[in-house]
């Protein structure tokens, strides 16, 4: 049996009627269903990607501030938010990754929202969210996005280095999962100490949650492997980057726990999500890099949908359709080339495909074009 395709919202780039596309994403919003999605007086996260600092392809605030002004207008009370990342960089921690967002340009100033860290000051801020997966029972989700009674993410269309395509799932998924979660999620991983970085300053071993960690008496850190239950926290207390990650996962694997994520940041938010994508400054790598690529076809526009699989189908199967753009990664490629598979060498489809089977929503939709 053919299931019901899913309803995706689509404003193409090119506007036929000489509207602003900031209007015309608030109005995909709310013909997607913002209103049913929000209730009077709920809280609702706006699950973005604010960036890493020098990185330019993040979605512009301008269209952050229209979807405060309508959630805001369907009588929600919003917030922005994102978790922690676990590698060092300018968002690793709730200060930095404020002072990251604020420079991009979402600030209460411009954006009338405030911005709450999800996973809070040092990314352990987060509960354990039962679910039923292949590799995990509970995923470690930030709290600030558990709690939010609705959810509205709004996601840059990109390829990705390790999972070939980033889209919604990957924006909700590794996105809103802590710290130890990031890490659980890249690796099956077993903690390796550096002993010539490390100062024995005790931190790991006060932020072990199982004392696996103890300081030798040669003064460095040591971990016992019959307590480690790979849960990361070390990784990201270490101020020395004297604990090492091991980046083992596969990209299929990596792709289905993010979807096990998405799954523990979605519980108990039926029918209060809704997503918003930007197909647009496509770029070859994630936002989380310093810099920006050329994107690899031209803006095609804006996706709305109440399904993240079908929202995440839509946006792949464009660029798919979409010829490359000259002088970027995807020169030379035609119409019907998978870009994502080739540019970035990694099959990005199985994300959505496991999500489906895990009941996330469905790959089948229909494609409704809005002026
Ligand atoms: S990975 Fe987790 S359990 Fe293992 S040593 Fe580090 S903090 Fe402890
Ligand atoms: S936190 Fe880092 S530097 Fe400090 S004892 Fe642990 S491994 Fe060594």
């Amino acid at each position: 049996m053919t299931p019901t395709p899913a309803k995706v919202l689509f404003a193409p780039m090119r506007s036929q009627m000489k509207r602003s596309m900031i209007t015309r994403a608030g109005s995909l919003l709310q013909r997607a269903g913002l209103k049913s999605v929000i209730a009077e007086g709920g809280l609702v996260a706006i699950k973005l990607h604010f960036g890493e600092q020098g990185n330019t392809g993040f979605v512009n605030p301008v269209y952050v501030r229209e979807v405060v002004r309508r959630v805001k207008e369907a009588g929600g009370r919003p917030f922005l938010t994102d978790a922690n990342t676990l590698y060092s960089g300018e968002r690793s921690n709730a200060v930095d990754h404020l002072t990251c967002a604020i420079h991009h340009g979402f600030s209460y100033a411009t954006i009338e929202a405030p911005l709450i860290i999800a996973d809070g000051l040092n990314g352990r801020d987060a509960v354990d969210v039962p679910v039923s997966g292949r590799h995990f029972e509970s995923v470690r989700i930030g709290s600030a996005a558990v709690n939010a009674d609705a959810m509205i993410a709004v996601t840059h269309v990109k390829g990705h280095e390790a999972t070939g395509f980033g889209g919604a799932l990957k924006n909700v998924g590794m996105g809103l999962g802590c710290r130890s979660a990031k890490q659980r999620m890249h690796a099956d991983f077993k903690p390796e100490v550096t002993a010539e970085k490390c100062t024995a300053c005790a931190r790991c071993v006060k932020w072990c949650p199982v004392h696996a960690i103890a300081i030798t008496p040669e003064r460095v850190a040591a971990v016992d492997y019959n307590v480690c239950y790979g849960c990361g926290e070390c990784v990201a207390a270490c101020p020395y980057g004297a604990i090492a990650s091991q980046w083992k996962t596969d990209a299929t694997m990596l792709q289905e726990k993010i979807v096990e994520h998405v799954a523990g940041a979605v519980a108990g938010k039926e029918g209060k999500t809704l997503y918003l994508s930007f197909v647009t400054a496509v770029s070859p790598d994630c936002d989380c890099w310093s810099f920006s690529d050329a994107p690899v076809v031209p803006d095609i526009g804006v996706l709305a949908s109440t399904d993240i699989v079908a929202i995440d189908q839509a946006a792949y199967d464009l660029v798919t359709a979409a010829t490359g753009l000259t002088g970027s990664r995807g020169e030379g490629m035609a119409a019907g080339d998978d870009k994502f598979t080739a540019i970035t060498g990694v099959d990005g489809t199985r994300a959505m495909a496991y999500a489906e089977e895990m009941g996330l929503g469905t790959r089948h939709y229909d494609l409704v074009r809005v002026e």
